[in-house]
């Protein structure tokens, strides 16, 4: 089973374009589960026209208080990093549940053992099937903050769903930019395809990402999509990945007919031509590039 992650940084290059596609041109020689890592706002199940089913429910560790424990002391509020937790000289603390991200260490760092470990609802992970492609997907709840803590939840039950369809390939289509969600969806792969686009913003936040990824050692390699866009831009990433020795194993032509596509919730490469094509290449040069 290889394990490939699609990412690039910033938001809108066309990072759930260019995973699903790949998903279903792969998905015609091999069994293929692609995650939708993107738990804030997911959108891979409208691009392939999957009508979800509810998998199961992702919790996480909040804490709970017992004040008669408590005596105040506040080292609870001092190791939260997220200031979930109010703290006056003299006074109980009073927990603010927004924002707390389930670290835990507010349990830990209790001398009376005043706190303990309660479960919230945080998301949900919803499984379906289109285009010859297994998809599981994350969504966060409304209000809640912890998309990294789902995303590593989402990636945990695709993986023992791949294992139990005996996959091939999973895909994990990240979430925008470099935080903890897009951390997550990198950590574990065999492979990362960065999606750019020839902007300045996307090249900025395409050197970001690939920064982490290095911090994984993961190989990697680069997407340009709506590759016509700007030639400049265009050189100027392909002058990059040059110095970086990350291999471009594709571009993409910006096309009105992608966009009716994806409108019509609909996969770019869902009918034959110039955007089939593109997919294929890209494919081939990554199957290659993986080993197979
Ligand atoms: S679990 Fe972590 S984030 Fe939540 S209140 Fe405790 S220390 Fe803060
Ligand atoms: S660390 Fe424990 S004892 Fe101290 S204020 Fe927090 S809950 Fe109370």
């Amino acid at each position: 089973m290889k394990k490939i992650a699609v990412t690039g940084g910033k938001g809108g290059t066309g990072k759930s374009t260019v995973a699903t596609a790949i998903a279903v041109e792969l998905a015609r020689n091999y069994r293929v589960l692609l995650t939708d890592a993107d738990s804030d706002c997911p959108n891979d199940h409208l691009i392939l026209s999957v009508k979800r089913k509810k998998d199961s429910d992702v919790h996480q560790l909040v804490p709970k208080w017992d004040m008669s424990k408590c005596i105040k002391c506040g080292k609870c509020a001092a190791v939260c990093k997220q200031d979930s937790i109010a703290f006056v000289r003299g006074r109980y603390p009073a927990f603010v549940p927004d924002t707390c991200t389930g670290c835990g260490a507010c349990i830990v760092a209790c001398p009376t053992g005043a706190i303990s470990e309660g479960r919230k609802k945080i998301g949900t992970v919803y499984t379906g099937r289109n285009y010859g492609v297994d998809l599981v997907s994350g969504e966060l709840k409304i209000g809640e903050m912890a998309s990294g803590e789902i995303v590593v939840e989402v990636k945990k039950r695709a993986q023992a769903i791949a294992e139990k369809l005996k996959s091939d390939f999973v895909l994990t289509d990240s979430a925008a930019g470099i935080g903890c969600p897009v951390i997550a969806s990198i950590n574990g792969s065999d492979f990362v395809v960065a999606v750019t686009e020839p902007t300045p913003s996307a090249l900025h936040d395409l050197k970001r990402v690939l920064h982490i990824t290095d911090q994984f050692t993961i190989p990697k390699a680069i997407v340009i999509n709506k590759s016509d866009l700007n030639d400049r831009f265009r050189k100027k990433i392909k002058a990059f990945a040059r110095e970086r020795k990350i291999p471009v194993i594709g571009e993409i032509p910006y096309r009105k007919s992608a966009v009716e596509r994806n409108v019509n919730m609909m996969p770019v490469n869902a009918e034959e031509g110039e955007m089939a094509e593109s997919i294929s290449l890209i494919t081939e040069k990554l199957t290659g590039l993986l080993g197979l």
